[in-house]
């Protein structure tokens, strides 16, 4: 784990005692979610992997099967849809044209949606739109307060890319692409996402597939398939489907079914609205080995990474005498790469370990790192008043696993016992227990912490 040297003094926090082994999993893998947010395609990078080259055999969607679906499904949704803020057109900027409003809305939703649960999103999106109305409002934010306004959601990289895009439109010809290949020329949208907004928002006739939809294709056409090696096939079948006067309807649709009926697990069979045209439903009926949830296939997940690194929370006394209680201690916070894993955030000094090592190693690898970042001591006469293994923390990504073996080193130094800090925030207000931990909150309010200091913030 290397971190930066731009870091900051920051001001009194709780006591770091009595923590416990808890798992931290506020990125939580696909595996773990509900099918809503384990469906969303990430957003594009730009960097894509070579693909591998696969020959199948699905069929197309017959000429008779497209307008039954077509007609089924529209119907079913006009009569189910949730009602969804995201989803209600509104001109919110009398100088931003509506389709531009809806664009702006869909795309902040589908963002916000990879990875996340509809229930979650919600306040999400309400607070972003109340903040940043139109494109032209989020151009004008700075990184730290949509990070700010991200807190929680986790992968603020999906933040980051909205804001570049954003700016990216503004700077350009000021409004929305209006369709597919433009839009895929934003900084952070990729092909799930300029479908979702060319279709919902400008009309287009072109499909999206998330996993919701790959598992309702799936299962009407019974493919067997590994969906992950056919999803160019996929994409094709959805594109057949989609209805050319209402395509932004047909595909939330198509998602809605998905996500609401045809489930992972329980789909609601009975009250389908295109079970005349499913084949998974079909086979069910006439061979008692086949199940609808034998569709699609399960693909068997790549293996998790496990990460091991110790965590130093630096608590710094300018007096040796002083108390806690008078609010003169500060802790050392480190803002980690602008790139890579929880990118931008800070967190307490950590050091990537080689494996799973024991405390003496642990020390020597914080010690090397105090002294070679920050040229503090812990040996030298005078500085270290305690130090104390305070507990461990798992923090889960998606495919990565990361313990965190966290220490407490408790130091008196003086300006010459380390490096000249960049900026410093030091809050030294003479409160009682349950205001220092307010204090720490008012304290940390305005930057961006990554889930371990969280973690051990909300201790
Ligand atoms: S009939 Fe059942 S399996 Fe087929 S699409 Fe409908 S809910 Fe899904």
């Amino acid at each position: 784990m290397e971190c930066n040297l731009n870091f900051l003094l920051a001001g009194n926090i709780s006591k770091l005692t009595n923590l416990k082994i808890r798992v931290v999993s506020t990125t939580v893998s696909m595996a773990t979610n509900k099918q809503e947010s384990a469906t969303k395609p990430k957003p594009n990078t730009k960097k894509r992997s070579p693909t591998t080259t696969v020959i199948e055999d699905i069929e197309d969607f017959s000429n008779e099967e497209i307008p039954k679906i077509r007609v089924s499904l529209l119907q079913w949704y006009y009569q189910n849809q949730r009602v969804l803020p995201w989803r209600i057109n509104q001109v919110l900027d009398i100088d931003v044209v509506a389709d531009d409003c809806r664009a702006y809305a869909v795309w902040v939703s589908e963002i916000m949606l990879q990875q996340t649960r509809v229930a979650t999103v919600i306040d999400y999106y309400n607070r972003w739109m109340e903040k940043w109305p139109t494109l032209q409002h989020l151009a004008q934010a700075s990184q730290e307060e949509v990070n700010e306004m991200w807190a929680g959601l986790g992968y603020y990289r999906r933040a980051r890319f909205l804001l570049e895009g954003a700016k990216m439109v503004v700077e350009g010809e000021g409004n929305f692409p209006r369709n597919v290949s433009d839009l895929c020329k934003v900084r952070g949208i990729g092909d799930y996402t300029a479908g979702a907004i060319a279709s919902i928002a400008f009309k287009e006739a072109v499909p999206v597939v998330d996993g919701n939809v790959v598992r309702v294709i799936a299962r009407l056409k019974a493919i067997s398939a590994n969906p992950k090696e056919s999803v160019k096939s996929f994409w094709k079948l959805a594109g057949q489907l989609v209805d050319p006067s209402r395509p932004g309807d047909f595909n939330q649709a198509l998602m809605e079914l998905g996500s609401t009926l045809c489930t992972p697990t329980s789909p609601g069979c009975s009250t389908c609205p295109v079970s005349g045209q499913c084949r998974a439903l079909s086979l069910s009926r006439n061979h008692e080995s086949v199940k609808v949830t034998n569709y699609p296939i399960k693909v068997v997940k790549a293996k998790q990474r496990h990460d091991f690194c110790a965590v130093c929370v630096v608590e710094i006394l300018e007096d040796r005498d002083s108390d806690i209680q008078e609010g003169a201690h500060t802790y050392l916070l480190i803002k980690r790469p602008k790139e890579g894993l929880l990118a931008g955030l800070w967190e307490f000094p950590s050091v990537l370990l080689g494996g799973e090592v024991g405390l003496s190693m642990r020390k020597q690898s914080i010690d090397k790192y105090l002294k070679k970042s920050f040229r503090i001591d812990t040996k030298k006469k005078g500085i270290l008043i305690s130090r104390e293994d305070i507990g461990e923390c798992v923090h889960v990504f998606t495919h990565i696993r990361l313990k965190m073996y966290v220490e407490l080193l408790v130091l008196h130094l003086k300006g010459e016992d380390f490096l000249p800090l960049p900026l410093l925030m030091s809050h030294s207000n003479p409160i009682k227990t349950p205001q220092l931990i307010k204090g720490w909150k008012s304290a940390l309010s305005d930057i961006n912490l990554n889930c371990g200091i969280l973690w051990l913030y909300n201790l």
